[in-house]
């Protein structure tokens, strides 16, 4: 591995009935505060009446901004901005999913420079300064809660692009699985599917001795594989719930990589699909994962796949090639999705080869080329794409 320095500021606070911790949280930056969340889901939930009644505990002075689309758009964005602006926000408060927690990462961002934030997003400009902000989370999938990625999409350009500084660590998360027995069966699908997404990212590096973060990935792997049809069987079941939460967090608040940099090509290119489709970044994972898996499988990274084939998926290996029991490992991990309801296909979103050109454009627009664990160009997307319908 590599020396490393880990940073990590988020107090994370887990728990049933964790909640009533928020009046204190908050009081500490101000009692002006800006309320972010999505299309309504805590509204049906009683998560919003909860949280305003948390806040009237401190005699929160609460404006609010609802609507933060999954797969949040810089136009949201930049009405939070505004309203940061006019109204002295002094803390703001997201509350949902990783959509909201990436639009609340560009808007303290924003709220704290005259630069437009989609010239931060895409990083033509640096500003390293924000709003402090906290999150409640409601659903588990993209370890927002714990670190400082945002990802943000322009939909007149038709571009998603993930960014962050320094300054956005959220001070707090509160996260207690309750909130999350609401999620439908389909959004907690997309969640696994990225919470293995994460650590699978993590998994494809090219760095030597990762002994200890391999048994680490391996371990949620195979507790998220394990949890995964339990939980779906049983949707409000505490303990199901609060094994993925625990699990999505840690999937990516850089503990997991400590020392080394993982692929993420596949986020790249899911981004691109999103970009010009505006799918559900999970289900978009869940098609291309595995085709990126075998379209990078080569003679020099046999055994990295062949690990994973035999140390989560307990392939057999006695009697294989290496090659064999590698793409037996990525023939489990597709089985293991289409088990749980994941599309396998961009014709589940009735995505043809008509758009294929244009999305691989996208993967290639902030650099030429992008992956770690293998490095990959546009015609790589093109035929990763192609081989996704
Ligand atoms: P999301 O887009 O925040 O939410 C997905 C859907 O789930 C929304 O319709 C939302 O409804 C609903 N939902 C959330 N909580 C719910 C609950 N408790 N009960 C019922 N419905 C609920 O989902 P996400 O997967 O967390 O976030 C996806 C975004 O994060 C994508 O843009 C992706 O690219 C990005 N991402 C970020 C990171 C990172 O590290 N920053 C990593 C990976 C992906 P409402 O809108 O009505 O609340
Ligand atoms: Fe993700």
């Amino acid at each position: 591995m590599d020396n490393f320095t880990f940073y990590n500021p988020v107090k994370l606070i887990f728990g049933k009935g964790q909640l009533e911790a928020l009046p204190n949280e908050v009081a500490a930056y101000g009692k002006k505060v800006l309320l972010v969340y999505g299309g309504g889901s805590i509204k049906r939930n009683g998560v919003y009446e909860e949280v305003v009644n948390q806040l009237s505990k401190i005699n929160a002075e609460v404006v609010e901004l609802s609507g933060v689309e999954p797969n949040p758009r810089v136009s949201t964005v930049r009405k939070g901005i505004e309203i940061c602006k006019n109204e002295d926000v002094e803390f703001v408060l997201a509350v949902g999913g990783g959509s909201t927690i990436d639009a609340t990462k560009a808007i303290v961002t924003g709220a704290k420079t005259d630069i437009d934030i989609w010239d931060i997003v895409t990083k033509k400009e640096q500003v390293n300064d924000a709003l402090p902000f906290g999150t409640v989370l409601t659903i588990a999938a993209t370890g927002s809660e714990m670190n400082a990625g945002s990802v943000i999409t322009n939909w007149e350009t038709h571009e998603k692009h993930g960014w962050g500084t320094p300054s956005t660590f959220p001070k707090f998360s509160i996260l207690d699985p309750s909130n999350t027995f609401s999620v439908p069966r389909d959004q907690t699908v997309y969640g696994i599917v990225d919470i293995m997404s994460h650590v699978l990212e993590h998994y494809f590096h090219q760095a030597g001795n990762t002994l200890v973060q391999d048994r680490f990935c391996e371990s949620i792997l195979r507790t998220v594989i394990e949890t995964a049809p339990k939980l779906l069987d049983d949707l409000e079941n505490y303990e199901y719930r609060e094994t993925m939460m625990l699990s999505g967090t840690l999937a990516l608040n850089g503990m997991l990589n400590m020392g080394y940099r993982g692929d993420w090509a596949t986020h790249n290119l899911e981004h691109a699909v999103s970009a010009v489709h505006d799918i559900p970044h999970g289900g978009g994972l869940a098609i291309i994962f595995p085709n990126w898996m075998k379209h990078v499988l080569d003679d020099t990274n046999t055994d990295r796949f062949k690990q994973l084939a035999v140390r989560v998926f307990n392939v057999e290996a006695e009697g294989l090639s290496d090659r064999d029991v590698a793409l037996e490992g990525i023939n489990k991990l597709r089985e293991f999705w289409n088990d749980i309801g994941a599309p396998a296909t961009l014709a589940d979103y009735d995505i043809d080869q008509n758009t294929v050109e244009e999305m691989a454009d996208k993967t290639v627009i902030a650099r030429p080329e992008f992956g770690n664990f293998k490095k990959l160009s546009r015609q790589d997307s093109v035929e990763i794409f192609k081989a996704s319908l």
